[in-house]
C-alpha cells in the first residue's frame, strides 16, 4: 500500500449503484497477499522431494481435491443465494473444475513447480490468453484468479482470501472484487463498496445493484487510503472523501439513509410528480428473477437477457425447455408489457452452443444478430419458442414483444420484423449501435418499438471497452454525446414517417441511475428497465420530479461538455 491519503482528500471514480455511506474502510485480503512459492525448478514442499512420476502425480491429486473443495463451497453458496449472484457463483464452481486448467497444472508439475506454484502459473497462463482476447474472456481473469487464491489457501491450510468479518458496518474496499465475494455481501455489514479496477458493467456493479449496495468502481489511487481511515463514499457523485468532518459527513449519510427509506416506501406504480405517467419495468434472466421482479412494483420486464438463462449449456436447450422458460417469463406479468430478447450471444456473452469461434476483437464481432450468418437455424428456433410459449400463456402475451440485440443495418431490422410478424410476435431493436441511432428514421418503419442499450451504445460512441476499467469515465452513459443520441432516437421515434409513435425505452444500466433516469424521460424515452434492486430507487426519485423538470434537467446535461460536468449540473439542480 502506498501513503495514506490526507484528510478531506477526494478521490474520484465512477458511480455504478447510487448512495451514500460514511465509515471505516475495510481492505479484502488481497489473492495476490498470498505467496504461492517457489515456481519451476525450486521448492519447498514435501512432494518436491519425491520421485519425479510419484512428485507430480501427488501434486495433482492434491490440486484436484482443493479445487473440487472450492468448487464445493462455491456451490453450497450458489444454492444459498439467488439470481445474478447464484449464476455468477455457479459459473465460478464450474471454472474450478475446469480440466483445462486441471492439465495446465500437471503441466507445470512437470516442470518442477510446487503445487501452489503450478496452480498460479497454469492461472497466470489462462490469463494471459484471456487479456488477449479482451472483452468477456479479459472479465473473468478476476474470476479465475480468485479461485486460483482460494486453491492455494486451500492447499495451505489457510482460511479462504477474500472479504474480512466485519465487527461493525464498513465500507468494502478491493482493487477488484471477485463475483464469488460480491455474492456473499451482508448489506447490513457492508455499507458501500469501493473498487480500485472494475468497470460499471462489470458483474460486481451488477450484483452490487441487486444487493442494493451502494458501488463505486474504477477509483483510481484507492490504495492510499489504510484500513480503518474513515471515508465518506458518495457514488452518485462519484467520490471518495478521506477523514471528511465527522459531523456533516454522518448527517449527508443519515440523509441518503432517509432517501433509501423513501425508496423502500415506495410501492409504485410509477408516475412522475405532475401524474405523467412512466413505464418503470425490469431487467431479469430468468424465471425466478420475473417472478421476484412480479411480487414488487415493476410495471412488466423491459429486457429479459435470455442469453443469461443458458450461459452454462453446452448444447441448445431443446423447444420444449425454452418454451417452458419463456412462458415462465411472460406469465408472470400475464396482463403488462415483457420484452424478451433474442440471444445476445458473442463478446462478453460467449454462449458454447452458438458456433462462436475466436476471434481479434469479439466486441465488434459475431455478437448479438450477428450470430444468425454463422447459425442461421439458432434465431428461427428461439423465435419459434417465444411464439409458442405466448400461444400458452394466452391474453396480453399471444404477441410477445421480442427485440434483437446489436442491430446495425435496416436490413437486419426488416428481416428480423418480418420472421417475428410471421410468427406472430411483435417486433422490436436494440439501440446499441450507432449507425441506428444516427438513421434511426430509417428503421423505424419496420418495427414496433425500440429499447436503447446505454452499455453497448456507450462502448461504441466513445470507442471505449465497457470493461476497461482505465476507460471508466468514458464509458460513463452521463456522456452528453450519448445523449444527444438518444434525444435523436426519441425525437424521430415521435414523428415516425408512418404516423406511429414508437416506443423508446432505455434498458441498460444508465436507467438505474435515479438523476440520469430523471434526464432520460426529459430526452422522451418513455420507459426505464432497471435491475429489480434498482427500481424503488428510480420509483422514488421520479416521484419527486413534473415533467417539465426532467426537460430542464435534460437540457442541464445536453448543455455539458463532460460527463462529470453534466452529472454534477443535474445533481446541484435536484439539490
Ligand atoms: C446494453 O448494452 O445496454 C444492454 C442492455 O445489453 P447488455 O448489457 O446485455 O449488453
Ligand atoms: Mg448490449
Amino acid at each position: 500500500m502506498t501513503q495514506q491519503s490526507k484528510t478531506g482528500a477526494v478521490i474520484r471514480g465512477t458511480g455504478v449503484v447510487a448512495g451514500l455511506a460514511y465509515g471505516p474502510a475495510r481492505w479484502v485480503v488481497r489473492p495476490d497477499e498470498l505467496d504461492p512459492g517457489p515456481a519451476a525448478g525450486g521448492g519447498d514442499s514435501d512432494e518436491q522431494d519425491q520421485p519425479d512420476e510419484g512428485r507430480v502425480e501427488a501434486g495433482r491429486e492434491r490440486f484436484a481435491a482443493a479445487a473440487r473443495t472450492v468448487a464445493e463451497r462455491l456451490d453450497q453458496r450458489a444454492a444459498l443465494a439467488t439470481g445474478v449472484s447464484a449464476e455468477v457463483l455457479s459459473a465460478n464452481a464450474v471454472l474450478a473444475r475446469d480440466r483445462g486448467w486441471a492439465k495446465a497444472v500437471v503441466k507445470e508439475l512437470k516442470k518442477g513447480a510446487s503445487v501452489e506454484a503450478a496452480a498460479v502459473a497454469a492461472t497466470e497462463t489462462f490469463a494471459e490468453m484471456f487479456a488477449k482476447i479482451g472483452g468477456r474472456q479479459a472479465e473473468r481473469i478476476t474470476d479465475l484468479r480468485d479461485i486460483c487464491a482460494r486453491v492455494v489457501a486451500e492447499l495451505r491450510g489457510l482460511p479462504e482470501p477474500g472479504i474480512p468479518e466485519f465487527d461493525e458496518p464498513g465500507v468494502l474496499m478491493a482493487d477488484d472484487l471477485a463475483p464469488a465475494d460480491t455474492a456473499g455481501l451482508d448489506p447490513a455489514l457492508v455499507l458501500a463498496i469501493v473498487c480500485e479496477h472494475g468497470g460499471p458493467t462489470s458483474h460486481t456493479a451488477i450484483i452490487a445493484r441487486q444487493l442494493g449496495i451502494p458501488c463505486m468502481v474504477a477509483v483510481g489511487g484507492l490504495t492510499a487510503v489504510v484500513d480503518g481511515t474513515h471515508v465518506l463514499v458518495d457514488a452518485a457523485a462519484g467520490t471518495v472523501t478521506v477523514e471528511p468532518e465527522a459531523g456533516p459527513a454522518t448527517a449527508q449519510a443519515d440523509a441518503d439513509r432517509r432517501n433509501r427509506a423513501l425508496a423502500a416506501d415506495w410501492t409504485g406504480p410509477a408516475a412522475l410528480a405532475d401524474g405523467h405517467p412512466v413505464h418503470l419495468l425490469a431487467n431479469v434472466q430468468d424465471g425466478a428473477g420475473a417472478e421476484d421482479a412480479a411480487s414488487g412494483p415493476a410495471g412488466g420486464i423491459g429486457l429479459f437477457r435470455t442469453e443469461l438463462a443458458f450461459l452454462d449449456r453446452a448444447s441448445e436447450p431443446t423447444h420444449d425447455e425454452q418454451v417452458d422458460l419463456y412462458a415462465r417469463v411472460l406469465g408472470s406479468f400475464p396482463d403488462a408489457r415483457v420484452v424478451t430478447r433474442t440471444l445476445d450471444a458473442g463478446s462478453d456473452k460467449p454462449l458454447a452452443f452458438a458456433g462462436m469461434t475466436e476471434e481479434d476483437n469479439p466486441a465488434l464481432g459475431v455478437r448479438g444478430i450477428r450470430v444468425d450468418l454463422i447459425d442461421p437455424g439458432l434465431l428461427d428456433r428461439q423465435l419459434d419458442a417465444l411464439a409458442a410459449a405466448g400461444r400458452r400463456v394466452g391474453g396480453a402475451q399471444s404477441s410477445p414483444w421480442v427485440m434483437a440485440p446489436m442491430v446495425a443495418t435496416v436490413d437486419e431490422a426488416r428481416d428480423f420484423a418480418d420472421r417475428c410478424r410471421q410468427r406472430g410476435l411483435t417486433p422490436g431493436i436494440m439501440v446499441e449501435v450507432p449507425s441506428v441511432a444516427v438513421a434511426v428514421d430509417r428503421f423505424l418503419p419496420h418495427i414496433d418499438f425500440l429499447s436503447i442499450g446505454t452499455n453497448d451504445l456507450t462502448q461504441y460512441v466513445m470507442a471505449a471497452d465497457r470493461m476497461s476499467s482505465d476507460l471508466a469515465a468514458l464509458t460513463d452513459p452521463w456522456q452528453p454525446a450519448v445523449l444527444r443520441l438518444i434525444r435523436a432516437v426519441a425525437e424521430a421515434a415521435a414523428r415516425s414517417s408512418d404516423g406511429r409513435t414508437i416506443p423508446v425505452g432505455v434498458c441498460g444500466e444508465a436507467a438505474a441511475d435515479p438523476n440520469l433516469a430523471c434526464v432520460l424521460l426529459g430526452l422522451g424515452v418513455s420507459s426505464l428497465s432497471v435491475a429489480t434492486a434498482a427500481l424503488p430507487f428510480v420509483g422514488a426519485a421520479l416521484a419527486e420530479v413534473t415533467f417539465e423538470q426532467c426537460r430542464e434537467l435534460a437540457a442541464l446535461a445536453l448543455d455539458s461538455d463532460t460527463a462529470l460536468e453534466a452529472r454534477d449540473a443535474v445533481l446541484a439542480a435536484r439539490s
